[in-house]
């Protein structure tokens, strides 16, 4: 089975008496090991549709299964335990914690479900050595450049094991040269693991070309 699949997914806003149509008509079947990105104008439905996959938001109709686990009518608790245990994210401008080292920051998932940091601590340096930054382990994020944050934050999103990595215009605030060593550190995670998939929103054509599959949105609707 594809690692997601989605049929028909419709999400309306209602104001008043008017809807918006954020997406409409969605159909995907993605398989693990690969790196996709979602591009479209402002407004098409690539946020909607990123938060549809992570469990942050529900179709008003459809069907969307990810990992296994069919996401409609999923309650909070169980919504929320979703993305803790299956769904890594990350952010343009990073959110990292500044009080925290960059170990601690990569621990931090570990924490919120009710493990020791402490224990989570050699695995967090592994993957903080996986994405190059085996000198950077005990820096703050004040300490670290653009790019490093980033890294930071890429091993923060592993450190759950998660099925798929939802990344929000992850490029966005890197200069070209560091946006492109991230983005092959996308690949590369995506590639390692058949079981894993990384999805990313972007505007940039450039960071779209460097993954193995472009799903266009236009309208709430998926293009070509
Ligand atoms: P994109 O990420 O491609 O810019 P979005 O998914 O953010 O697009 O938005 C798609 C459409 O849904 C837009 O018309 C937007 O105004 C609308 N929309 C998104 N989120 C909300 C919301 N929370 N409430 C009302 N309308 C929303
Ligand atoms: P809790 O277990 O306290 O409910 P959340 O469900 O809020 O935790 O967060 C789980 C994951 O979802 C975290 O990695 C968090 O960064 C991410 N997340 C929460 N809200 C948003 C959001 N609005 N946009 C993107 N990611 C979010």
């Amino acid at each position: 089975a594809p690692l997601v699949h989605a049929r028909n997914l419709v999400r309306e806003y209602a104001f008043g008496d008017t809807t918006v149509r954020a997406l409409d008509g969605v159909d995907l079947d993605l398989p693990g090991g690969r790196f996709v990105s979602i591009v479209g104008p402002s407004g098409a439905g690539k946020s909607t549709l990123l938060h549809i996959l992570g469990a942050l938001d529900q179709p008003t109709s459809g069907e969307i299964v990810v990992d296994g686990v069919p996401l409609t009518g999923l309650g909070d608790a169980q919504a929320s335990e979703f993305r803790r245990r299956r769904v890594g994210f990350i952010f343009q401008f990073f959110n990292l914690v500044p009080t925290m080292s960059a170990w601690e920051n990569v621990a931090l998932p570990r924490l919120l479900d009710n493990q020791s940091l402490r224990k989570a601590k050699p695995e967090a340096v592994a993957l903080l050595e996986r994405v190059g930054l085996h000198d950077r382990v005990d820096h703050r994020p004040n300490e670290l450049s653009g790019g490093q944050m980033q890294r930071v934050a890429i091993a923060r999103s592993l450190i759950m094991d998660p099925a798929i990595v939802l990344a929000d215009e992850p490029t966005g605030n890197l200069d070209s040269r560091t946006g492109a060593a991230v983005l092959e550190l996308l690949a590369t995670l995506a590639h390692d693991r058949p079981d894993r998939l990384v999805v990313m929103v972007t505007h940039d054509a450039t960071a779209a070309a460097a993954t193995d599959q472009v799903i266009t949105v236009r309208d709430g609707r998926v293009v070509i």
